[in-house]
């Protein structure tokens, strides 16, 4: 395996440069790729290694899953977010995934994805991990959410909660099962499960501490929504709800705030848990 020496021919880096004159553009380029490879082999590594982990895990073993994955917009390595969360949980149910990841790294966009009225039909997932705070657009958000008020089941992540943060209406926030304006800074923080008899819930750790993440404040939840787990703040001590279903209209939701964060999103027990979340909303968690 390529060792992180990043040896080119037997070269160390800075020589193999030298010695193919490479100018300094290029080498600005060679480190870039450099870097990318690296990245590939360490997330390859990890995933050799959580394949090992996850043979006994199989949450599900039916027919394949159809999950689409909504990303991109601002603050968040959504690259990294999406390759280790369609890795970890095709290694933990048969899942195929679609990733639409539009809209660029800024807080206002509206995708063409959602102008056709059928959007999700092809899915028995949407997974929601986009940030867009400042769009506001009713018409637009409402494309959305009534396709999930029909039926279509969600799971919605992080900054989902900040998504259409500024619109006057409530149908996303209704959507989501919770309402939330800002967050606190980033801390490790323990997670308390308030209910441990949920399905999704099973074989969480009874102590976790997540890897350095947010801690959205939430300041209103909907009436079908039901908190799973909970974690204080550091400034208050007040808790907030930070994993949750919600029953919007009959549709199964559900949600963490959790997922600022790469070393989130490397955490087997972040990762355990959405996995066990898309399969919970689609009625497909089997154990
Ligand atoms: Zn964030």
């Amino acid at each position: 395996m390529l060792t992180l020496t990043q040896r080119r021919g037997g070269l160390p880096l800075k020589a193999y440069a030298e010695k193919h004159s490479i100018s300094f553009m290029n080498r600005f380029h060679y480190r870039t790729l450099v870097r990318s490879v690296a990245l590939l082999v360490s997330l390859s590594a990890s995933s050799q290694a959580e394949d090992k982990q996850t043979t006994n895990k199989q949450f599900y073993k039916g027919k394949p899953l159809k999950v689409l994955l909504v990303t991109g917009g601002c603050c968040h390595d959504y690259k990294f977010q999406t390759k280790a969360l369609t890795m970890a949980t095709e290694a933990r149910a048969p899942i195929e995934w679609t990733v639409v990841n539009k809209g660029g790294r800024g807080t206002h966009a509206e995708i063409e994805l959602y102008n056709d009225p059928n959007w999700a039909e092809p899915y028995d997932v949407v997974v929601h991990n986009e940030c867009f705070a400042k769009t506001k657009n009713p018409e637009y958000i409402r494309k959305i959410t009534d396709v999930h008020k029909k039926g279509k089941p969600a799971v919605v992540i992080h900054c989902a909660m900040h998504t259409y943060r500024d619109a006057k209406i409530d149908d996303w926030r209704d959507f989501l099962g919770v309402t939330s304006k800002h967050h606190e800074h980033q801390s490790k923080y323990p997670v308390k499960v308030t209910k441990k008899d949920h399905p999704v819930m099973k074989g969480f750790p009874e102590n976790w501490t997540t890897p350095k993440d947010e801690l959205y404040i939430v300041k209103g939840t909907a009436k079908g929504m039901t908190p799973l787990a909970i974690a204080a703040s550091e400034k208050n001590a007040k808790v907030q709800p930070v994993i949750w279903v919600n029953d919007f209209h009959g549709t199964r939701v559900f949600g963490t705030t959790f997922g600022h964060t790469n070393g989130t999103f490397s955490d087997q027990v972040f990762l355990d848990l959405v996995a066990r979340g898309i399969l919970w909303s689609a009625g497909k968690l089997e154990n």
